[in-house]
C-alpha cells in the first residue's frame, strides 16, 4: 500500500534515482523532478566495487549486461614516466565476509542513468519534466514545496512532506538558503578536459574493461576508461592556471597532453582517433556543511564532491541514497523536533565517510610514494577494503592504513603551519 506522505526529489542523477527507487519500493509516494530530457550527458564512467555490489542487490545485473558495459576488475595506477604501476583491484565480499576480487562496470552514463530512473518509475516514481526554482517553507522555515518551471515558461507548485535534493553540482539547497552555504573544495582550481576515443590501446582480455590512471605531478593526471567494446573515455585534470598559462584552445590543450602528460599514457594513445566534441569541466571541488534538517537533505554531490582521481563519485551517490532512505521513512514518522537527531545521525554518518574519502585522496596527492608503499606493499588489503565500500563504515578508521594516512596527513598540516 503507498505511504500518502510525499518525499520530492530534485534531479535524477544516480543518487536522486536510487533513492526513488529505494523509497518506491518501501511504498513511500515519491516524485523526481529534472530539469533535462533524458538520455543527458553526464560525466562519471567508472563504477567503484561497491557501487557494483549495490547495484546487483538493487536488481539492475541483466539490464548491465545487456547494456554491453565494459567489466571493470581494477584500476592500475602510472607513476612519472609511466613507471612505478600500482594495482588496486576491485573488491566484493566473499562467503566468508572477507574481501575476494570481484568485478564492477564501466558505464555510459546517458544510458546508465536513464537505466536507473526508468527502474525508480517502474518501482512507482512520478517523475516530473521541470527546474526546481524556489523553497515553500512554514512559519518554523520547515520546506513544504517546491516552485516548479517548465520548457514552456509554465511555472507551478508541488507541495512536500520531505524534500531531497539530488540536483548534483547545482547545489539546489544550499542555493535555496535551506542548506548551508557553498565552501569550496581542495582541488576548486582544478579543471578537467575529456573526450571520446577509438583505437586506444587498452589490456588483454579479461582486463581490457579496466581503468588507467597516469600520474605526472601534483595535481596533474589523466584517466581512460574503457565505455565500450571500442570506445574510450580519456581524460585530463590539471590547475586551471596550469591551462591558462598555455593560451591554448581546449581541443590543443587535451592533444598536447597526450603527448607529453606521461609515457605510458602516450603509447597506449599513440593510434587513437578522437570521435566526440572536447568538453571541460571546473568549479567541481566544493562542500555544503548542515545539509540536514528534519524536513530535507542533501545527497551525493548536491553536498559534496571533492576530486575524481579515485572514481567514488558514482558510488558515494548510491551509498548514501541507500543510507538516507531508512532515515527519511523514520524522519516522515515523526514530529520535526523527533526528526531532527535522525537526520543529524544521517549527516554524521555521510560526513564521516566523505572525509576518509578525501583522507585518501589527499594522502596520494600530498604522499604519492607513500600511499604507492601503502597500496603496493605495506597494506593492500586495507586499500582494496576501502576502495570496496568499507570508506563510509565508522569501523574503517581502525583500518592500520587509515591510521598511517591521518598520521601522513597530520604531519602535513603540522608542517603546513610550521611555515606560515
Ligand atoms: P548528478 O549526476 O549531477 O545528477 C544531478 C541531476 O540534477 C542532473 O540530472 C541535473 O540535470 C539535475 N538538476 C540540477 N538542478 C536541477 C533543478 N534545479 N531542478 C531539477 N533538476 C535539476 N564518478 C565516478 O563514480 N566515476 C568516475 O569515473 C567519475 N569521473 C568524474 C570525472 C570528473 C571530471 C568529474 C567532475 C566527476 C567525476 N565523477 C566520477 C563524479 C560523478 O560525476 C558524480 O559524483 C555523480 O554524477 C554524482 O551523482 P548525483 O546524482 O549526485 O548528481
Amino acid at each position: 500500500m503507498t505511504d500518502a506522505r510525499k518525499v520530492v526529489i530534485i534531479g535524477a542523477g544516480p543518487a536522486g534515482s536510487t533513492l526513488a527507487l529505494r523509497l518506491a519500493r518501501k511504498g513511500i509516494r515519491t516524485v523526481i523532478i529534472e530539469k533535462s530530457a533524458f538520455p543527458r550527458e553526464q560525466i562519471g564512467e567508472s563504477l567503484s566495487g561497491e557501487c557494483g555490489v549495490m547495484l546487483r542487490e538493487l536488481g539492475f545485473q541483466d539490464q548491465l549486461d545487456r547494456l554491453d558495459f565494459p567489466v571493470k576488475r581494477g584500476v592500475s595506477v602510472y607513476g612519472p614516466n609511466g613507471r612505478g604501476a600500482f594495482w588496486v583491484p576491485v573488491g566484493e565480499p566473499g562467503p566468508d565476509g572477507t574481501l575476494i576480487d570481484g568485478t564492477t562496470w564501466q558505464v555510459r552514463r546517458p544510458e546508465f542513468d536513464a537505466m536507473l530512473l526508468r527502474a525508480a518509475q517502474d518501482a512507482g516514481c512520478e517523475v516530473i519534466q521541470a527546474a526546481a526554482r524556489a523553497v515553500q517553507r512554514d512559519d518554523a522555515g520547515l520546506p513544504t514545496g517546491v516552485t516548479l518551471r517548465f520548457d514552456d515558461g509554465r511555472t507551478d507548485t508541488l507541495d512536500a512532506d520531505f524534500l531531497v535534493d539530488a540536483s548534483g553540482l547545482a547545489g539546489f539547497l544550499s542555493k535555496a538558503g535551506v542548506a548551508g552555504p557553498r565552501e569550496r573544495g581542495s582541488y576548486s582550481k582544478q579543471v578537467a578536459f575529456y573526450a571520446q576515443f577509438e583505437n586506444v590501446r587498452r589490456d588483454l582480455a579479461p582486463d581490457d574493461g579496466n581503468t588507467h590512471i597516469f600520474y605526472q605531478r601534483k595535481h596533474h593526471w589523466a584517466w581512460m576508461i574503457p565505455i565500450s567494446r571500442t570506445k574510450t573515455s580519456v581524460g585530463i585534470v590539471v590547475p586551471g592556471a596550469s591551462y591558462r598559462a598555455s593560451g591554448q584552445n581546449p581541443e590543443d590543450f587535451l592533444t598536447a597532453r597526450l603527448a607529453d602528460l606521461n609515457d605510458e599514457f602516450s603509447r597506449r594513445m599513440a593510434d587513437a582517433r578522437r570521435i566526440s566534441a572536447v568538453w571541460s569541466t571546473s568549479n567541481y571541488s566544493h562542500k555544503i556543511s548542515g545539509f540536514t534538517g528534519p524536513r530535507h537533505l542533501c545527497l551525493g554531490d548536491a553536498h559534496r564532491f571533492s576530486d575524481p582521481i579515485f572514481s567514488f563519485g558514482v558510488s558515494n551517490a548510491l551509498k548514501e541514497a541507500a543510507l538516507a532512505a531508512p532515515a527519511i521513512e523514520a524522519a516522515l514518522a515523526l514530529d520535526p523536533s523527533d526528526a531532527a537527531p535522525v537526520m543529524r545521525a544521517f549527516e554524521s554518518l555521510v560526513t564521516g565517510g566523505q572525509d576518509r574519502v578525501e583522507t585518501l585522496i589527499n594522502t596520494f596527492w600530498e604522499y604519492p610514494l607513500a600511499f604507492l608503499k601503502l597500496a603496493h606493499f605495506d597494506r593492500p588489503s586495507d586499500i582494496a577494503e576501502l576502495f570496496s565500500g568499507r570508506i563510509y563504515d565508522p569501523s574503517a578508521d581502525q583500518l592500520p592504513a587509515m591510521q598511517m594516512m591521518y598520521g601522513l596527513m597530520h604531519h602535513a598540516a603540522t608542517a603546513e603551519r610550521a611555515s606560515a
